[in-house]
């Protein structure tokens, strides 16, 4: 069944003022309150559109989009609306009219209720997470039926309120005990505390309001997302029921390794393999980082294992501006190779080196290995 224009059922125009619409509304709420009709269903359908189409009109941001997108622009899918007081108007005595107008509806327990959260987890490269990335991803979710507008009853139709409850979702229970007669409250077994009896089940749905949708979404991953981080797409969880608002989707990031860099927070760790020679006579290497590469300079004597830092070739941080550092290991390597000649070079060199060469200059904690080595004999 098609919507009404909600102007048409308060029979207002379109330029009609708040105080216009707030008498159309009064006035024809008397008209077809349930409490006037009692067992009337067309007047009880007719006093849910009038209240569905004042909820709207009575609050400029959604009347502002109504306006613009008509019923899409608003209906989050049950006829129940947004607060929730179109809801209690079906079951409150006359007196509701009047306190819905200052805010005195009450939360009941059949009332909108949010939609669960949803969790899915997503895998990134290691540059993905470092950069940031866009991806569309696919999500399998309960929507509300579009046939019934979550209410899961048959296009047409109505559930009807559940006589065991009065619509309230909640029946009194009276126990006997010893010491006197107790009342507690518990939720309705007839309608499952909703309030409501379906009659004509909806085909779409079978009755249930929604349907699983696999929905099409464009997520923003920010630079800087490590393993473990968590990016939350407010309303894009599953659909509420009787107009709650949709939980939240949390998509759970993991981060890929990668064959060189290795992360750690905001800094990268790699290895550089130079020769032996590289470290004793000093020289300036390419060294590749996230974006390319960068220039070392590798001092004269450099030991195997001494890091260098690469200020800002780092991961951007997340929070916060700039980047991390890289931070460059490096690892000396010897040659497992050798020709005659190198043979001959590296034993004449041998023969002319001697403790002095591997003596550091610096203070004791940079004593070379040797030197160490040589100190804890004397002891
Ligand atoms: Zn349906
Ligand atoms: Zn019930």
């Amino acid at each position: 069944m098609a919507k009404r224009d909600y102007y048409e059922v308060l029979g207002v125009e379109k330029n009609a003022s708040e105080d216009e619409i707030k008498k159309a509304f009064r006035k024809l709420a008397r008209q077809y309150h349930p409490d006037v009709n009692p067992g009337d269903k067309n007047a009880e359908e007719k006093f849910k559109e009038i209240n569905e189409a004042n909820e709207v009109l009575s609050d400029p941001d959604k009347r502002q989009r109504y306006d613009q997108f008509g019923h899409a622009g608003t209906d989050p899918g049950g006829y129940g609306g947004f607060g929730g007081f179109g809801q209690s108007a079906d079951f409150g005595g006359f007196g509701d009219i009047f306190d819905m107008f200052f805010g005195g509806s009450e939360r009941r327990s059949n009332g909108p209720q949010q939609g669960s959260d949803l969790r899915m987890d997503l895998q990134l490269t290691f540059e993905e997470a470092a950069f940031g990335i866009e991806k569309d991803i696919e999500l399998p979710r309960l929507e509300n039926c579009s046939a019934c507008r979550g209410t899961g009853a048959k296009a047409g139709t109505q559930p009807a309120r559940c006589k065991k409850c009065q619509g309230t979702g909640q029946v009194r229970v009276t126990q006997k005990t010893p010491l006197g007669h107790f009342q507690t409250i518990k939720t309705c077994p007839e309608c499952n505390g909703t309030g409501q009896i379906i009659t004509a089940p909806c085909p779409e749905c079978s009755g249930r309001g929604k349907v699983r949708k696999t929905r099409k979404l464009h997520i923003k991953i920010p630079a800087g997302v490590d393993n473990g981080s968590r990016i939350r797409l407010s309303g894009e969880g599953e659909a509420g029921t009787k107009g709650g608002p949709s939980g939240d989707l949390y998509v759970y990031l993991g981060v890929s390794s990668h064959k060189i860099f290795e992360r750690d927070g905001e800094d990268i760790l790699m290895e550089m393999p130079i020769t032996f020679v590289q470290a004793a006579l000093g020289d300036e290497i390419k060294v590749p980082t996230l974006q390319g590469y960068a220039t070392l300079k590798i001092p004269e004597g450099t030991q195997t294992h001494t890091v260098f830092r690469l200020r800002g070739q780092g991961i951007p941080r997340l929070r916060g501006v700039g980047r991390g550092d890289q931070h460059v290991k490096i690892v000396v390597v010897t040659p497992n190779k050798l020709n005659e000649e190198q043979r001959k070079i590296l034993r004449e060199f041998s023969a002319s080196s001697g403790q002095d060469n591997y003596r550091s200059q610096g203070k004791e904690r940079d004593k070379g290995i040797f030197e160490r080595l040589w100190d804890g004999l004397k002891g």
